[in-house]
């Protein structure tokens, strides 16, 4: 079955005001008419509403680096589904590595801001991945059940239906060290597999992006493999040019 190619840049915590609001008209500027492939951006979330008016009735998507897993209330600091609804973000990521080894974030926490997301009509892009040392010490396989095991037993299989995953080593993020293509083509099939074993339709619906110092220089032959639908880019995502390039080799 035929999915549609996903590209999404993750901004981070970079930029100013006008350096995001360059990078978002020089990526608007830069897309080809007809472009086959699903786009969207990610800013830090004080610039969410200002790319909300520029990407109105454009072809990008907006999302948000995070979303809360409660609705409103006394959590300091948190921005609900909702709120990103009202300023069109229509993308989350969840689970992100930095979140999960700098913030703390379990898979519990992970998954209920999935599990907000989706109540809210936001797509989730569930980040799930191993450190360098569970590589080392074969336990991809079981980080990868345990982090998606959270998600799918608080939300359901069919819960993929709204969102994407990105499976991101974090040994290949924002370290110049990509997976081989055969190396993510092995764990997307995995990951592909896992749900197939409880959904078989939803399986070969859900795009799985990739993620990981992807560059334009080896977008095409990461996304040139069965299982990866697209990418999750990071540092690249923060040059107009090269985040175009690889939207294109998707
Ligand atoms: C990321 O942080 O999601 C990411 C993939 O970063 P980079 O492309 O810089 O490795």
């Amino acid at each position: 079955m035929a999915r549609r190619p996903l590209v999404v840049g993750n901004w981070k915590m970079n930029g100013t005001r006008t350096s995001s609001q360059k990078l978002l008209a020089d990526i608007l500027a830069g897309l080809p008419d007809g472009c086959a492939t699903d786009i969207g951006v990610c800013p830090p979330a004080i610039f969410i509403p200002e790319a909300s008016a520029a990407v109105t009735g454009k072809l990008i998507r907006l999302g948000a680096q995070n979303v809360a897993d409660q609705d409103q209330g006394a959590f300091t600091g948190e921005i609900s589904a909702s709120m990103l609804r009202e300023f069109g973000c229509s993308l989350a990521i969840v689970g992100h590595s930095e979140r999960r080894a700098i913030y703390g974030e379990t898979d519990a926490l992970v998954a209920a801001r999935y599990a907000k997301a989706i109540a809210h009509g936001v797509t989730p892009i569930l980040c799930v991945g191993e450190t360098l040392e569970e590589r080392e010490a074969n336990a991809t396989f079981a980080v990868i059940d345990r982090q998606l095991g959270a998600v799918l037993d608080l939300c359901g299989v069919e819960s993929l239906q709204d969102a994407v995953i990105a499976y991101e080593p974090v040994w290949a993020i924002g370290t110049g060290r990509t997976a081989s293509k055969e190396q993510a083509q092995e764990v997307h099939a995995y990951i592909r597999a896992q749900i197939a074993a409880r959904n078989a339709d939803v399986a070969a619906k859900v795009q799985i992006l990739y993620g990981g110092s992807v560059k334009p220089d080896n977008a095409a032959e990461l996304f040139g493999q069965p299982d990866v639908d697209g990418g999750l880019i990071g540092g690249a995502s923060l040059d107009a040019q090269s985040f175009l390039a690889i939207c294109l080799a998707a």
